[in-house]
């Protein structure tokens, strides 16, 4: 058992704990949401981080206090050999929760190996449980492997959080249907404000959907929903409904209220780092891995890029000297 690091506090107070790997941008949906039909132009390989890379970069924030790994894509499971690398991942030091992004497609046959690893949780994109609106939504007809999927988890004993992106007139009718799952399973449903990273598949977007309305809605149909004490850094409010063995949550990824409490980074597949989602990056790792910088140097410029974030998800917006989020997919941000 290695001594427990300090904890590395940003320029406003909240501490590092978490990052989140976009192990790829390739992905076997098209999810309106998130990318055009005919795709994004996806890296060429080598400019893709190596397991190893990311391994060292890992660990290293480890060392920064990072206790919690997040691996996300793109499609975590349409890059070869993802599993061994999440035993690796296990073996660093001070890493003490690994938990998985996926669209469930290709998830179902490594699941028994997810429950070797440890991994406890595993989110499950899912925004609807229609089959033609699921085709049409992620431009795939792939619903009824997601909801394999969906069952072995359960089956297996791994915490499932359901993500459903809320776009109005598209899936808004699949709102009660979703949350209607939690009343006989112990699952978490959550409901996401649609955010304009879609790979220049639709421009501005507009969120009818907003926090307030997904709440109010949810309510009218299901009765109250109660808030649930959430721990710090929680991106989703959490609430449970009389008579339900599952929760629902609701992520205002768009109004972004939560950022007085964002304790994460993000590794972009090329090795962007990103101390906001809606930041342009601001740093590239991948430069200082394949330029020879040492630990050391890797690590100092890390916590310089951790101790100068913005405050806030609008400010680091601001400071983007593109201001067009659209021509970003959220398959290299990783969510
Ligand atoms: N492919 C995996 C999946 O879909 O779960 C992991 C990557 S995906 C980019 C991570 C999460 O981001 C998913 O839950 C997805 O629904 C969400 N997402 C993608 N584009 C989004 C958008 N424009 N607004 C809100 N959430 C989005
Ligand atoms: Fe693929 Fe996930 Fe983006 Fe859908 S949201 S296109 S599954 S990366």
């Amino acid at each position: 058992m290695s001594a427990a690091p300090s904890v590395l506090f940003d320029n406003h107070g909240r501490p590092l704990e978490y990052v989140r790997l976009a192990v790829t941008d390739r992905c076997n949906l098209r999810c309106f949401y998130c990318m055009p039909e005919e795709g994004i132009q996806y890296l060429p390989k080598r400019e893709l981080l190596t397991y190893e890379e990311m391994e060292r970069v890992v660990a290293l924030l480890a060392g920064l206090g990072v206790r919690k790994v997040r691996l996300t894509g793109g499609e975590p499971f349409v890059r070869r050999d993802l599993v061994p690398f999440i035993g690796r991942l296990s073996q660093i030091p001070g890493i003490q929760d690994i938990s998985l992004t996926t669209n469930g497609v290709l998830t179902a046959p490594h699941i028994p190996e997810l429950v070797h690893l440890g991994v406890r949780t595993v989110n499950l994109s899912l925004d609807t449980l229609d089959r033609a609106r699921f085709a049409a939504i992620t431009r795939r007809d792939e619903l009824p492997r997601v909801l394999d999927t969906f069952y072995a988890l359960l089956a297996a004993g791994i915490r499932v959080k359901i993500n459903a992106v809320v776009m109005d007139g598209q899936n808004t009718q699949d709102l009660v249907p979703l949350a209607e799952l939690t009343r006989e399973l112990p699952v978490d449903v959550r409901f996401i404000e649609e955010m304009p990273f879609n790979g220049g598949s639709h421009g501005a977007i507009q969120i009818p959907w907003s926090h307030v309305r997904i709440r109010e809605h949810l309510e009218q149909h299901l009765g109250a929903l109660m808030p649930i004490a959430q721990p710090y850094g929680a991106t989703a409010s959490e609430y449970s409904i009389a008579g339900h063995l599952g929760t629902v949550g609701i992520i205002a990824a768009y109004s972004r209220t939560f950022c007085g409490t964002c304790n994460r980074l993000r590794l972009t597949a090329e090795g962007g780092l990103k101390t906001c989602l809606y930041d342009q990056g601001v740093l590239d790792v991948r430069a200082l891995l394949r330029g020879g910088s040492t630990d050391a140097e890797v690590t100092a410029a890390l916590t310089h890029a951790f101790r100068n974030r913005a405050a806030n998800g609008f400010e680091a917006e601001r400071q983007r000297p593109v201001h067009q989020l659209s021509f970003e997919s959220m398959s290299t941000i990783g969510g």
